[in-house]
């Protein structure tokens, strides 16, 4: 539709004009937007609503498809191949985005203020600093890395966060190469040159550790003879096992697998100080303290909260927390007009325990005292809607419907005739609370809840005609927004040699190469630009035909 639209306003190159506009601005909500990452940039495709004025603030002008990020390590993908400018990804739409590259130092929710800073070395003669004000903010700030204020971490390690962090990797690995085949090196100096560390054993670490062995194997070896028996990839992890946050089977399949592959795994390691040369570790089981020397350290262990949440938390009576804490609709706790998502946000699940008394009264439709099970099952769809732990408890005890859990507290009689007060309500409820998790920080939430709340913004008006209640009720014929549901597509871990692991919905574990065809396939339908998608393409077919680009 937006086409025709188009081409009767006149010659235009599908960019709306704005001085036909100009007259409505002053209408129009301004909705600032904080990151361009995958929250940021998922808002940002999906708001259609032409009413708002929206002003992107970042510190860097283009979004970076993250899950490619190991792959930029070691060359298998360019780093322009995964990123994609932010102008060109709103250009074409028919809402006012502007975008300005400057970073966020303060939010003053109070009087809806933003302080802003661009980028520490822009030379603006003190002309650095401006503020933003808005009507509605979306925060979608993502996370820094977590040192767990380990010593010499920053000095001496790599992370792998942003792209700038990969295309260092790249060369660090190239130079690490380089200095150990210089003549004037003995055995063991070229040891320690050619020993890789990695910490964390989690996805990214994995991932990073398989990609620089294929790395070294495939490519470097041809390119570095004799220099192969010297190198050394270490994975140092404090748990127990690697990937834990998979099934058992993946990380059963990953631990062999790099093992057989010679990739060193340490796990019940944690690592305590890294110098410039050594790296301590702690052994979770003895308390042992021992070192070693390394050429080159990764280190990624997990997320931490940047500076501007902490202290946005602060002002607004949040302290202590990792993330910023919002309700089901993303709406931030504690202020108006304010959502949160992403890495730097958590949502706070509503526990049935806390609403019982509330469910049982609205539910007990005949005032009676009790509930039969016709009367519950007339409310459980809204109740699963706004409580999904009520949903994963039965799925996960394998009832089949609710009369099993409410025939939990009164085995014996036929399901007909159960009735409950509220003390036994409770009891059969009393377990689904202890279901509730908090999302994990992936592309995947971070993206779905872009879209979700750029949803709910593109029907605002009609959700401020018809507030949402605790509970809604069928017939009730009140249109609400529907609180943030996550549907969780899958998970891979890459293991190199062609190999992934995937672990699909339903507890559906593939591993190896045919997975790895999936995972080809995923990512690069998932490229946010047909140009990003042509590039990864032509990337990994390149790395296919010629092997890795080794040079610095
Ligand atoms: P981000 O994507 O980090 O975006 C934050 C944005 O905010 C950035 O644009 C940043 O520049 C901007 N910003 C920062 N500070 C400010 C400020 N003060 N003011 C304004 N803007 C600011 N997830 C998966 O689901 N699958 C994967 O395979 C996967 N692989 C990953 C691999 C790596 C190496 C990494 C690092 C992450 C991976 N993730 C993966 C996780 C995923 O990238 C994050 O969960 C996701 O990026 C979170 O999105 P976000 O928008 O909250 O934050
Ligand atoms: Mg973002
Ligand atoms: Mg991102
Ligand atoms: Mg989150
Ligand atoms: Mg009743």
């Amino acid at each position: 539709g937006s086409l025709v639209a188009y081409a009767d306003a006149g010659p235009t190159n599908g960019v709306p004009s704005i001085a036909s506009t100009a007259n409505v601005d002053e209408k129009k909500k301004k909705v600032v937007v904080l990151g361009t990452g995958w929250a940021g940039t998922s808002f940002l495709k999906n708001i259609k609503d032409p009413s708002y004025e929206v002003q992107v603030i970042s510190p860097r002008n283009y979004f970076a498809f993250t899950p490619l990020l190991p792959s930029v390590t070691c060359g298998t993908v360019e780093a322009r191949s995964i990123v994609e400018p932010i102008r060109n990804l709103v250009r074409k739409k028919r809402v006012d985005i502007r975008f300005n590259e400057a970073e966020c130092y303060k939010i003053d929710a109070e009087n809806r203020k933003l302080y802003c800073r661009s980028n520490e070395n822009n030379n603006l003669n003190g002309k650095k600093e401006f503020v933003v004000d808005y009507d509605y903010l979306v925060i979608a700030v993502g996370a820094q890395v977590n040192t767990f204020n380990t010593p010499g971490v920053v000095e001496n390690c790599h992370f792998l966060k942003e792209v700038e962090d990969a295309q260092r990797i790249r060369r660090t690995v190239i130079d690490c190469f380089e200095r150990a085949s210089l003549p004037t090196l003995d055995e063991e100096d070229r040891k320690k040159i050619l020993h890789f560390a990695v910490v964390g054993g989690g996805p990214t670490g994995v991932e990073f550790a398989a990609e620089l062995h294929d790395f070294v194997n495939e490519d470097l070896v041809k390119l570095y003879p004799g220099l192969q028996e010297f190198v050394k990839i270490t994975l140092l992890e404090a748990g127990d096992h690697i990937l834990n946050m998979f099934d058992k089977r993946i990380t059963t399949f990953a631990e062999e697998k790099f093992r057989r592959d010679g990739i060193d795994v340490k796990t019940g390691s944690m690592v305590i100080k890294v110098t410039d040369k050594e790296i301590s570790t702690k052994e979770m089981k003895n308390g042992e303290i021992s070192s070693m020397p390394y050429g080159m350290t990764v280190w990624s262990t997990g997320i931490g909260t940047r500076p501007i949440i902490k202290d946005f938390m602060t002002q607004i009576g949040q302290a202590n927390r990792r993330a910023l804490a919002t309700d089901e609709w993303l709406r931030v706790e504690g202020c108006d007009n304010v959502y949160a998502l992403g890495d730097c946000a958590t949502i706070n699940q509503r526990k049935v325990m806390e609403d019982i008394s509330a469910i049982f009264s609205k539910a007990d439709k005949d005032n009676s005292g009790t509930l039969t099970v016709k009367e519950f099952q007339e409310v459980i769809d809204d109740i699963c809607e706004r409580y999904p732990q009520v949903e994963l408890y039965l799925k996960n005890k394998q009832m089949h419907n609710i009369v099993d859990l409410l025939k939990g507290s009164k085995e014996d009689v036929a399901k007909e005739s159960i009735e409950l007060d509220i003390e036994e309500f409770k009891s059969a409820l009393s377990q689904v609370d202890s279901q509730m998790k908090n999302l994990p920080a992936t592309a995947q939430v971070a993206a779905q809840q872009g879209a979700y709340l750029a949803h709910c913004f593109n029907r605002m008006e009609e959700c401020e005609k018809y507030p949402e209640g605790p509970l809604r009720f069928r017939g009730s014929g009140r249109h609400r927004f529907r609180p943030f549901r996550y549907k969780h597509l899958g998970q891979f871990a890459p293991l190199g040699g062609e190999q992934t692991a995937a672990q699909l919905p339903g507890d559906w574990v593939s591993i190896g190469h045919s997975s790895q065809w999936l995972w080809y396939s995923v990512y690069a339908s998932k490229q946010v630009s047909w140009r990003t998608r042509a590039l990864v393409v032509t990337d990994w077919t390149r790395r296919f035909i010629f092997g890795r680009d080794s040079s610095r």
